[in-house]
């Protein structure tokens, strides 16, 4: 008989969760992907996609990607 005793590294999974946690909408608390947005440095306003309501995001330099 053969065992398998695998310790899998749960910790590092969960740091990655953490990193990706989605913002949500102020308005109804939906967790808002912002891939589907042209994000520019400073005022952006975002549409939610399940209330429709508008509200600015701010974003700051460090959020500008090189390339
Ligand atoms: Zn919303």
């Amino acid at each position: 008989m053969i065992r398998k005793n695998k310790h899998q590294k749960k910790k590092e999974f969960e740091e990655q969760l953490v990193q990706k946690f989605p913002y949500r909408c102020p308005y109804c608390d939906q967790p808002i992907s912002y891939d589907q947005f042209d994000l520019k440095v400073g005022e952006n306003v975002i549409q939610c996609c399940c209330c429709k309501k508008t509200y600015i995001k701010v974003v700051s330099n460090s959020y500008e990607e090189r390339g």
